[in-house]
């Protein structure tokens, strides 16, 4: 049977059914219902010549063995936030399945390379307040130390929800031997974002996921009684910090694909009677380009002296937590033009806001790429998210095409 997009679409929704109830979908990581998921998606692999087993991480790997034992990796993930949409992360998953069939097909269940598809373990991180848990595990960048004694809203902690699952908390590192061989990693998604609609465009190729710079920004004024201090004389710790959260848009608008957000701001003492003697603020400052970034942060800071200066103020920065951007690998790249120009035409190309298990991959050395397809209005996380079914049947075929000349990259790599 030649590659059906259609069926993709029709096992999405009987997914949809099986785990979303009146509020979205409820597919959250190490729950019964995201085992449920799982058990499903086992029923669909019936006649493929495949081996299934669950990593030390609790990640799923269905492997497809090829002629050579090079693997071209595909995969996203089951498990959803609570009230989640129906197509984040299962998307990926169920079209990686769609591809994986009609490779096995076309060689006759021996493929030239091998062929992996793995579902991450808990990639929302929503129970448990850390995202891209399999990956990271995979990838050999998660501590477990400091996870270890986090605990969901029921007080039930990592450790036992995992155990549930039959995962050990402290073999979850052993995960890293599923690297062995892999020449290439490819994770198709739905954007989250409104970059694509707003182009008119269904797909584009993800150049990489942006870095992340994130700090606490305090300003130090002098707390003061509202009715009895002149304004000429106060030291007023909002006022500094009003000022910076205007000036970050204009040192993000300075680069095509930067952001910046103030996403919290507290004032102490916090009453309707007294002038504001501390401020702090949160700073989240993304862009794909290391330079960039650093420029950004740096431009921020200057800023947020001279408005301390200028409101009589002083101000503090303490790093609350960052990560490097991480760029796919050109070659890739190119591949994933290419594909979007046979199936679509035009594509966009542009750099993830959002952190992605490919992110993980591509950070271990492994080729990695990812390709988004439309978002309706943008909206992710949230049972209205929605792209169009035609959009779905294309990123599919595009996924399709990908793999394809990514085997043909592979095999040239081996020569
Ligand atoms: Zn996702």
């Amino acid at each position: 049977m030649p590659l059906n997009p259609k069926r993709t679409i029709q096992e999405l929704r009987e997914l949809r059914m099986l785990t979303e109830d009146a509020n979205g979908a409820q597919r959250v990581a190490w729950t019964d219902l995201w085992i449920k998921a799982q058990d499903w998606f086992d029923t669909k692999l019936g006649g493929l010549p495949v081996e299934k087993h669950r990593d030390a991480a609790g990640n799923k790997w269905i492997t497809l063995a090829g002629t050579s034992e090079k693997a071209l990796i595909l995969g996203s993930h089951l498990d959803s936030v609570p009230n989640g949409g129906w197509l984040d992360g299962s998307l990926g998953v169920m079209a990686s399945l769609e591809v994986m069939r009609r490779i096995s097909e076309e060689f006759g269940g021996k493929p030239p390379v091998t062929i992996r598809l793995v579902d991450w373990a808990d990639e929302e991180g929503a129970r448990f307040c850390r995202s891209l848990f399999g990956s990271s595990a995979f990838a050999g960048t998660h501590s477990i130390a400091a996870d270890r004694v986090r605990t969901d809203r029921d007080g039930i902690t990592l450790e036992q929800a995992l155990a549930r699952c039959d995962v050990a908390v402290d073999k979850i590192g052993d995960a890293a031997v599923e690297r062995r061989n892999a020449a290439a990693y490819l994770e198709i998604h739905i954007e989250q974002g409104p970059v694509l609609e707003n182009a008119g465009l269904p797909l584009a190729t993800v150049l990489g996921t942006k870095g992340v710079e994130r700090h606490l920004v305090t300003f130090y004024g002098q707390e003061a009684h509202s009715g009895s201090t002149p304004m000429a004389v106060r030291r007023d710790a909002l006022a500094a910090a009003s000022k910076l959260a205007l000036e970050i848009r204009p040192i993000a608008q300075r680069h095509p694909d930067a952001v910046c957000t103030i996403g919290s701001v507290k004032t102490f003492p916090g009453i309707v009677t007294a002038v504001v003697g501390r401020c702090e603020a949160t700073l989240d400052q993304r862009d794909l380009d290391t330079g960039v970034l650093a420029q950004m942060f740096e431009e921020a800071r200057v800023a947020s002296e001279r408005f301390a200066a200028e409101e009589g103020c002083r101000v503090e920065w303490s790093r609350i937590w960052s990560i490097e951007p991480v760029p796919f690998h050109p070659a890739l790249i190119d591949l994933c033009n290419a594909s979007i120009r046979e199936v679509a035409g035009d594509g966009l190309q542009l750099p993830s806001g959002p952190l992605h298990d490919a992110a993980e991959v591509c950070r271990t050395g492994i080729p990695t790429v990812m390709m988004f397809v439309q978002s309706l209005g943008g909206i992710s996380h949230n049972k209205i998210e929605n792209t169009k079914d035609e959009h779905l049947e294309i990123i599919v075929r595009a996924l399709d095409k990908l793999a394809g000349k990514t085997i043909e990259w592979i095999l040239n790599q081996e020569k």
